[in-house]
């Protein structure tokens, strides 16, 4: 390396006696040049070396030895940012020997959080599964045998074929806990015309989703935070929000250039602390601060009235709500008015907690930065409470009365700043509707009811006989992991489950394979998705793969490259579907078929060259390096489709599409052969957001049809946490479960030990004065009971959360059973699990973390013991009514600890879980809805089916 300050005297001469490299003489040694990104200095190596790069072994301190590396990029894959990585690979060892940021990558920029780097410990990690494993024994048994992947290949597809003839295609089922490879499952799915797409959508963001939904036809928002003035976050942004890494290094870019920062947040997160305003509100209670804040914005007129007139259907209000009134825009404001004369900032005070002073100054600072106000929510308030899917409503009530919907510094829907690939085949939608995932009760939801199929299991509404999980561990992640177990135990429901997976999981332990995968550095995805006010794509590859093909030694499988005989999921599902087609004969086969070299079956590389040669401006870029599509992404690992994303709404209707179209003179509304294609705005044919009216929908039509005009407007919905229904005095809390601890990832961290290093406890957060008034100390083993349960902690009595509410963090609280496969020992306890009947479950802690004896001698330096508490699996299952979204938040009743309880225990009763459950389906307004319709057509619906599925025969 080289460095560019003027060396001191002690170094000059450290240097001449050799005690320290030269550090500072051009020319001598390998150099680190600093390369251009976006006009900014960074230091990497440049790309026209990253194939023998050379530096100094800093373990041969002090001599000077160098090595020889290959630098390759991929993407991350801890998180859903997918930051561009780049991996050193010591062509000697041909081993990878550490990632670090890749500049060239156009959201993460070169920069990571701890997770990205630690990758290496998960591919280096001694406990991992290297080999296909088949269970022998009975499910859960612990016992194991090694197998060959043709053996697992044919097995499965066997099956599968056999249950496609039958016409079973609903007992299929691929349920994916970390998504990635854009577009592949799509593909894969619909050729084997299985509707059997079950995301943990509903454990995350359903309800922020659906909020957004319900506005504008799109799911997320895609904030410009670098150009923005303010900026209202209802997450935790800075340190493990989505996509925080590109997320927080633009929301810090502008605060210094003077944009300022309000968090709506319990807790005191890092992000709350690092805020102009940090509002800790009661849990549920944020609706009726943001619509105080939208009255404010009304009363004090400071919202933008040319957004509002052009882009909102308020004269569909006006006629539903206000029949025979002139349908005028200042009776609309008056409506507006009257509809939220009840939000005063003191209502807003006393429902959350937060001084209706400071909700004022918040609303005026959001009325002075006009367009240029971003928000974002995710997780937090949208997915803890019943009704959360009103937080996303009523956050982006405020971006359309200030006119910030993608505007610069404002808020996108995301897919403006998501590409979405073109495969190289395309099958028709399926003829299934999977009633197991998307049932009639939840109409609306926003997607698949995934979290509750132990129950939709145990009432009988069906069957798997195929169940494929990936990266998914719902036993540990999932509320209510005991009726997991008990489902996945029962192979009358579920006749085979094939665990696709980085490392052992709680999951996979009651799986008949555990089908080894591999880290974001062991395979291929392309991924996308919406960090700032552009539109990008990386490349996932897997690194040995390519370093072997770099040496001179192609391999014809990445399980071939890479350590032991871990895979990928694009090859496994190609050799899969092959196989379950064998001759052709169920018409699934001709999508694999390559799209080069015809008859023949497609590879990895054909499928990604297909998709690169498609992205607008790739080639072209490419070309002007003499390299194809595919080299570019193989070399560089990023690309940025577009930049300056914004006002995509106002895109004009072609003059093609225009031809025989109608326009409605009243609404503006653009109709062709019976579908809206735009709508007239300002004499304008425009695209305008995919909802009916094609504008923001302040009304919703589709909530008066679907059975909830209550909430055909954005309102407020009290939580099942509410603080009216909690007793102080008997110890009763709203907890906060959802939070996130910035370096760890759900389950999959747990073989990280640089990551389990830094944080492996999850105590109870607790306000000081509530600690006082319950008679708890600092570290006071309390007993946290739940509806179905109980859990056993350690108090951490803070002022960093709101009196009131009580918080844990979820990733903590790893477990494995003596019988298991000694697995993730960096978190894991050794637990002892007792069945007791009557669906009665307890968990005792038998061993803590300790030292441990393996070829990586870190194992004997761990100094940790606490591997803290696992929560969800106590919780019972909540689903809102409409959103599908899984309710996190509980109310809890705090207890000093029994005299029999010990830190770590566990227990759960199953069958009042499933009476839970009962209670909140019953909550429901069933389809049909209008015309038969099991859904709204307009909606989205993931890997949608064939339309005439839609409709209730
Ligand atoms: S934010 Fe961290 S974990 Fe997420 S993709 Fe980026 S580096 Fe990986």
């Amino acid at each position: 390396m080289s460095y560019t300050h003027k060396p001191t005297v002690i170094e000059t001469i450290a240097e001449k006696l050799h005690l320290i490299p030269d550090l500072h003489t051009e020319g001598e040694g390998p150099a680190v040049k600093s390369a251009a990104v976006n006009g900014e200095q960074v230091n990497c190596p440049p790309p026209d070396q990253w194939d023998n790069w050379v530096e100094y072994d800093s373990k041969s301190w002090p001599e000077r030895k160098s090595k020889e590396y290959m630098i390759i990029p991929t993407a991350c894959f801890n998180c859903e940012a997918g930051c561009g990585l780049l991996a050193y690979v010591d062509k000697e060892s041909m081993t990878m020997r550490k990632l670090v940021g890749n500049p060239y990558h156009p959201a993460s920029r070169g920069r990571n959080c701890a997770k990205g780097p630690a990758t290496l410990n998960q591919i280096e990690d001694t406990d991992r599964v290297l080999y296909p494993m088949k269970r022998s024994g009975k499910r859960g048994g612990g016992k194991w045998d090694r197998v060959s992947w043709d053996s697992v290949l044919d097995d499965i597809a066997g099956r599968m074929r056999k249950a496609i003839q039958e016409g079973r295609n609903n007992e299929i089922s691929y349920h994916v806990g970390r998504p990635g490879h854009e577009g592949f499952m799509e593909w894969v799915l619909r050729a084997w015309n299985v509707d059997g797409h079950n995301s943990h959508t509903n454990v995350c963001s359903s309800g922020a989703r659906f909020g957004y939904a319900i506005w504008e036809g799109l799911d997320r928002p895609s904030p410009d935070y670098t150009n923005a003035k303010f900026m209202l976050l209802v997450s935790a942004h800075l340190e493990s929000g989505h996509y925080f890494n590109p997320h927080a290094q633009r929301i810090v870019e502008a605060r210094m250039k003077g944009a300022k920062l309000a968090v709506l947040d319990p807790r005191l997160s890092n992000t709350a602390s690092m805020s102009d305003y940090w509002m800790p509100s009661f849990p549920g209670s944020e609706p009726a601060i943001l619509l105080a804040m939208a009255k404010v914005l009304l009363d004090e007129g400071i919202y933008n009235r040319d957004y509002l007139e052009n882009w909102v259907n308020w004269k569909e209000y006006l006629q539903q709500d206000y029949q025979g009134s002139p349908v005028t825009f200042e009776n609309f404001i008056e409506a507006l008015k009257k509809e939220y004369s009840a939000y005063t900032p003191e209502y807003a005070e006393k429902e959350s907690g937060v001084k209706a002073a400071m909700i004022v100054e918040v609303a005026r600072k959001i009325g002075e930065a006009g367009t240029q106000f971003a928000t974002h929510v995710w997780r937090s308030a949208s997915s803890g409470n019943l009704g959360g899917w009103a937080v996303s409503r009523t956050l982006h009530f405020l971006n359309v009365l200030t006119g910030s919907v993608g505007t610069p510094g404002g808020t996108s829907p995301s897919a403006w700043n998501k590409f979405h690939p073109d495969v190289h085949a395309k099958p028709k939608p399926q003829t299934f509707w999977n009633t197991l995932q998307l049932p009639d009760e939840y109409p609306l939801a926003h997607f698949e009811l995934s979290f509750l199929l132990p129950h939709f299991l145990k009432e009988g509404r069906g069957k798997l006989d195929v169940y494929f999980t990936r990266v998914f561990n719902p036993v540990w992640t999932y509320p209510d992991g005991f009726s997991w177990i008990e489902a996945l135990e029962d192979e009358s429901k579920i006749a085979l489950h094939a665990a696709l997976t980085p490392t052992w999981s709680e999951t996979a332990y009651f799986a008949d394979y555990v089908l080894p995968m591999g880290h974001s550095a062991e395979r291929h995805d392309l991924i996308s998705y919406e960090t700032h006010a552009g539109k990008w794509i990386a490349f996932r590859q897997p690194v040995l793969r390519v370093a072997h093909a770099k040496m001179g030694h192609p391999v014809e499988y990445t399980w071939q490259a890479n350590t032991g005989e871990v895979w990928e999921e694009d090859e496994f599902w190609i050799e899969l579907t092959w196989r379950i087609d064998p001759d052709g004969s169920l018409g699934i086969k001709q999508y694999c078929m390559s799209p080069y070299r015809p008859g023949e079956k497609i590879t990895i590389e054909e499928y990604y060259r297909y998709i690169f040669e498609r992205v607008p401006g790739l080639p072209e870029k490419a070309a002007k390096e003499g390299l194809t599509a595919l080299e570019y992404m193989q070399k560089y690992g990023a690309f940025e489709v577009e930049t300056n994303v914004y006002k995509v709404n106002e895109r004009a209707v072609s003059p093609a599409d225009m031809q025989d179209s109608a326009v409605d003179q009243y609404t503006g509304l653009i109709t062709k052969n019976g579908k809206s294609i735009g709508v007239q705005v300002a004499g304008i044919p425009c695209t305008g957001f995919p909802t009916p009216s094609r504008k923001q929908e302040f009304y919703s039509q589709t909530m008066v049809d679907w059975k909830w005009p209550e909430y055909r407007l954005p309102a407020y919905i009290k939580s099942h946490v509410h603080q009216e229904i909690m007793n102080r005095s008997k110890g009763e809390f709203a907890l906060v479960p959802t939070f996130r601890l910035p370096v760890l990832i759900h389950s999959r961290s747990g073989n990280a030990k640089w990551l389990a290093e830094i944080a492996h406890r999850n105590p109870v957060w607790m306000n000081a004065s509530d600690a006082k008034s319950l008679g708890f100390e600092d570290g006071d083993l309390i007993r946290v009971n739940t509806d179905i349960g109980f859990f056993i902690n350690r108090a951490w009595v803070t002022e960093g959360i709101r009196p009131g509410v009580v918080a844990c963090s979820h990733h903590i609280g790893r477990w494995r059973r003596e019988q298991d496969p000694a697995a993730n020992r960096w978190s894991t306890n050794r637990v002892q699990i007792k069945r007791e009947g009557g669906g009665k479950w307890k968990m005792r802690v038998e061993e803590s973390i300790e030292p441990y004896e393996s070829s990586d001698p870190d194992s004997t330096r761990i100094f940790w013991s606490d591997g803290g508490v696992h929560q969800n699996i106590t919780f019972p299952v909540h689903p809102d009514p409409i959103s599908g979204m899984h309710c996190w938040h509980q109310k809890v009743r705090i207890e000093k600890a029994h005299e029999e309880d010990r830190y770590g225990d566990v227990f759960v009763d199953t069958e009042r879980s499933h009476q839970i459950y009962k209670e909140w389906l019953a909550m429901t307004r069933p389809a049909p809805g209008p015309d038969g319709l099991r859904r709204p057509l307009w909606m989205g619906r993931p890997f949608r089916p064939d339309e005439k599925t839609f409709y209730i025969s």
